[in-house]
């Protein structure tokens, strides 16, 4: 298949395809040079279009980025509190938050958008975004430096910048940029609330209308949780371009995400010795991703749903005499030399780990094939900005993204970003995160991008069902309000 990239470490597989350049430190982070020889599916080539387009980008940053005559003219237009009519470089600053792997597909859509709209991405740095993941631009950097103007105020639903609230109270209305009306009219910044709470005016975000008048001010904010990137889709400026950047429409985060996150050397080592340790000598590596809330209980319904998908769907092998009272001490043969299967669980609980390791020790699989289990931590409960707790958050779900087959859990953006970097489509559980009604054990996604939770319902012209308006977004099967790119 001419989009699948070739493995290893010969340059252009080094460098996935051209998504990444040479020219950086490689002591500093040492994954961005060295996740190819890791990766057992080396994943898909990104198109020529896109790869120009991250190089063209990247000179962007650098002409514009912190540091630079025009990044000091930008802050001082965004005191002044007025947008210019063609200002020199134009701006979108992320406000990260929320679990790891919200903050990760929220960032990589976003920097889609920036991609699509010609501006600089600067990412809020406080939620230790540098602790995380390596500068991807190089020469320049991606975090909004100390002393930004706005401070580190919290935009939120009662800001009055909120792009949406300017819209509702007129004080900002599309046909603003028809005619003569000058672009000092417009405000220096809005902000774009797309979290769970936004109004349908909030909505307007992914309406052509609104995005040539958006297109007009100078330093934008957006603060979401979400996966953006198929409400960008249903943009119709911007479909022309996707189709270049993308013409494989399911490798999206696939390719950003490759292209954006690097872990730092820290969370390089977590990664690279889990690896080493359980990963080499294995024949086949099985990732199997166990969201759980740290409120709920045990849950054998889990377990048995696990146990089902993997073994129903032939992922790992069955195991003998389990009808049985007592297990039955039986060997088979196992094929002759061959390597066992090694299992990653991830969960912050270790008890699904544990009874299914039991279960493969007591009982001997029907095929005689070896199967090893391993869960590199077990947290307990969720935390949000402890340093050691994200690292090995990252840290697995890197680990999933290298397995050769992954089952995830439904609705869970860890999920998400592990098969996503991975380029697989995963099997997944049907667990239900939000409701706890569990129809079958798991089935096979659609494709391996992420979901977008909360997605605009309607297009905007026609008011039409957003899931049908365009063949490769619809709605997701884990989330069926969300909408996904196949
Ligand atoms: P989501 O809530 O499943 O969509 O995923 P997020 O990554 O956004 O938020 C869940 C957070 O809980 C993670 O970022 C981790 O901090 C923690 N967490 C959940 N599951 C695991 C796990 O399997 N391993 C580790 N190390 N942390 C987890």
């Amino acid at each position: 298949d001419a989009s699948i990239l070739h493995p290893k470490t010969t340059g252009n597989g080094r460098l996935l395809g051209g998504l990444l350049v040479e020219g950086f430190d490689q002591k500093s982070c040492h994954s961005r040079y060295q996740s190819a020889v890791y990766r057992r599916n080396p994943g898909r080539k990104p198109s020529q279009y896109l790869v120009s387009k991250l190089r063209s980008q990247e000179a962007l940053q650098r002409r514009c980025g912190p540091g630079t005559a025009a990044y000091t003219n930008a802050l001082e237009q965004l005191k002044s509190g007025k947008s210019l009519a063609s200002p020199e470089c134009r701006y979108l600053v992320s406000i990260s938050y929320r679990g790891l792997g919200n903050r990760i597909i929220a960032a990589a859509s976003e920097f889609l958008y920036a991609l699509l709209t010609d501006r600089v991405f600067l990412v809020d740095p406080n939620t230790s975004m540098d602790e995380l993941f390596c500068e991807p631009f190089l020469n320049t950097s991606w975090l909004v430096p100390p002393g930004f103007p706005l401070g580190y105020r919290a935009f939120y639903l009662s800001t009055p910048e909120r792009y949406g609230k300017m819209r509702e109270d007129g004080v900002l209305r599309t046909d603003q940029m028809n005619g003569s009306a000058a672009s000092g009219d417009l405000p220096a910044f809005a902000y774009i609330h797309l979290d769970y709470n936004q109004t349908d005016h909030d909505k307007l975000f992914f309406c052509d209308d609104d995005q040539r008048l958006l297109s007009n001010i100078q330093w934008l904010l957006i603060r979401s949780d979400s996966y953006i990137a198929p409400g960008l889709f249903l943009v119709e400026a911007f479909r022309e371009e996707l189709d270049m950047l993308f013409p494989e429409r399911d490798a999206v985060f696939h390719h950003l995400g490759r292209y954006l996150f690097h872990p730092t050397n820290d969370v390089w080592g977590l990664i690279t010795r889990y690896h080493d340790a359980h990963f080499a000598w294995a024949q086949r590596v099985v990732g199997i991703q166990v969201r759980v809330f740290p409120w709920r209980s045990e849950s054998p319904e889990i377990l048995k749903q696990i146990k089902a998908c993997t073994q129903n769907e032939r992922l790992l092998p069955a195991v003998l005499g389990e009808e049985e009272e007592e297990p039955v001490v039986k060997t088979t043969a196992s094929p002759s030399g061959a390597k066992p299967t090694a299992v990653l669980i991830t969960s912050l609980k270790a008890w699904y780990h544990d009874k299914m390791k039991g279960m493969y020790w007591e009982r001997a699989t029907a095929n005689g094939e070896v199967v090893v289990f391993g869960q590199p931590s077990h947290e307990e409960i969720q935390r949000y900005g402890v340093k050691s707790h994200e690292h090995k958050a990252w840290a697995e779900m890197y680990l999933l993204s290298m397995a050769d087959t992954l089952v995830t859990t439904g609705e869970s953006t860890f999920g998400y970003v592990a098969h996503g970097l991975a380029g697989m489509r995963p099997w997944v559980l049907d667990m239900g995160m939000i409701n706890s009604t569990v129809g079958w054990p798991c089935s096979r996604d659609m494709s391996m991008e992420p979901c977008f939770h909360i997605a605009p319902t309607k297009d905007c012209k026609r008011r039409e069902d957003a899931g049908k308006i365009v063949p490769h977004v619809r709605h997701c099967k884990d989330r069926p309000t969300g909408l996904k790119l196949v």
